[in-house]
């Protein structure tokens, strides 16, 4: 009850929760506190869970940020739901993100903007920024994020608070609401690696619903934090420090690594030559699968339906331009027009094929070091309404970005502030070392 009456007295500035299941959550903590009384000392038992709106929660809104979905209570839960409520977690409600999970700011949701905790001028980042903020506002120990081009890690960056993004496959999408599905993946946010390795333990692992879900053993996160870092080897990618750095960025980050040299690592410089073309790459492949994935929003089988349609053409029509905002309908359109025929060729493949050269820049940097280490945006949380030109919205995800397209995992790391705006370190790692990246960052909380 101490974090609903919380959510209750301070989410009005705020804004990060969209719904609060106050009553099955309390229903849910009689009903913990009773197992626990019988001896259930699972060590998720109990735990308030915030859930990004965009995972499916039966009988719960899951409106995905959007009027098209404001009606919506799925009628089944996602995996990664399933999962985390058999670890005894307690979802205390649905959290706010940028409409589809398309943006930077969470400034594009249909349910307003999401104030940082740290700064109410500022934006929490996006499209996960209900659950940043709501973990950093003291509302929940843990959320949940997904992270198409940067949502768990950025948000986590500009709130405080560590964000993983875990390896394309390593958790199930099923029932996560699809934007881009190449590229989207599940994981959790917390104040500390510690708490993240608990949930990632909880949350990983093949799913038969979700083909791209890779079968493979979810190890003991929480045994391999305390490695030492004696020898370990990382490397800074210069692309990730040259112009457009903030120069406070630049030397926070600059003062974590000197940490991690006083605990035993190397560092030297390496290249990932392909840097400058993720950012085009990215918005050429995500709009093209988001403009697919959101073609079953006709206003026929669920969610928002227009008045009166005259004919299915009208239907079709009235409802899709009512019930998307302005980024949404600039996506599909942009993702319509790559895969048109005539533009396919020179657009969609072309990007695929610069895609296979960036995740190859990531296998060369890993044959000559353990992990890569830079800020997770190139700046700290900017002011509410700050960025209107899409353009400089989509350069925010500049060191994100490159990470989805290869499927690695990357994690955000709070290291220092710019005033009142916390700055992010950002680890990335090879495909499935989630277990190191969270033992290195542990290492350095
Ligand atoms: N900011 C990026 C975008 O707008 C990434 C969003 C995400 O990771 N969901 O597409």
């Amino acid at each position: 009850t101490s974090l609903l009456d919380r959510i209750e007295r301070l989410d009005g500035n705020i804004n990060s929760f969209i719904t609060v299941t106050r009553e099955q959550a309390l229903a849910a903590a009689d009903a913990a506190d009773a197992a626990r009384a019988k001896g259930d000392d699972r060590p998720l038992a109990g735990l308030p869970l915030a859930i990004k709106d965009i995972f499916c929660t039966q009988g719960v809104r899951t409106s995905c940020g959007s009027k098209m979905l404001d009606n919506f209570q799925a009628p089944y839960n996602a995996t990664v739901i399933e999962k985390l409520q058999a670890a005894g977690m307690i979802g205390l409600g649905k959290t706010n993100m940028d409409e589809f999970a398309m943006g930077s700011s969470n400034e594009s949701s249909f349910y307003g903007p999401v104030r940082n905790p740290w700064d109410e001028t500022a934006v929490p980042g996006g499209s996960s920024g209900g659950s940043a903020a709501a973990v950093a506002a003291g509302f929940a120990p843990a959320a949940l994020g997904t992270d198409t081009g940067g949502s768990i890690r950025q948000p986590a960056a500009f709130c405080g608070i560590t964000g993983l993004k875990p390896t394309y496959g390593r958790v199930s999408r099923y029932g996560m609401i699809a934007f881009a599905s190449s590229l989207d993946q599940g994981g959790p946010m917390a104040r500390s690696a510690e708490d993240c390795a608990h949930l990632l333990g909880a949350m990983a692992g093949h799913d038969l619903r979700d083909s791209t879900s890779v079968a493979r053993v979810v190890p003991d996160y929480l045994a391999e934090l305390d490695t030492p870092l004696a020898g370990l080897k990382i490397g800074l990618p210069k692309e990730y420090f040259g112009d457009g750095l903030d120069s406070e960025v630049e030397s926070a980050i600059r003062e974590a690594i000197k940490v991690y040299e006083s605990l035993g690592a190397k560092v030297c410089e390496v290249s990932l030559p392909h840097t400058h073309l993720a950012v085009p790459a990215y918005y050429v492949i995500a709009p093209a699968e988001a403009s697919s994935n959101l073609s079953r929003y006709d206003g026929v089988r669920f969610g928002h339906r227009c008045d009166n349609p005259v004919d299915l053409e009208d239907l079709y029509k009235r409802t899709r331009a009512e019930g998307f905002g302005d980024e949404v309908k600039r996506r599909i359109l942009i993702g319509t027009h790559t895969l048109s025929e005539g533009f396919f060729d020179a657009y969609y493949r072309k990007a695929q094929q610069v895609r296979r050269l960036i995740r190859q820049d990531f296998l060369d940097a890993f044959d000559e070091v353990d992990v890569l280490m830079g800020p997770a945006a190139p700046t700290p949380a900017f002011d509410l309404g700050a960025k209107k030109d899409p353009v400089s919205m989509y350069l925010q995800d500049i060191y994100t970005i490159a990470i989805n397209l290869a499927g690695i995992p990357g994690i955000s790391v709070p290291a220092g502030f710019s005033g009142k705006r916390p700055i992010g370190l950002q680890i990335l790692g090879q495909h499935f070392a989630e277990g190191q990246l969270l033992n290195v960052a542990h290492q350095f909380q």
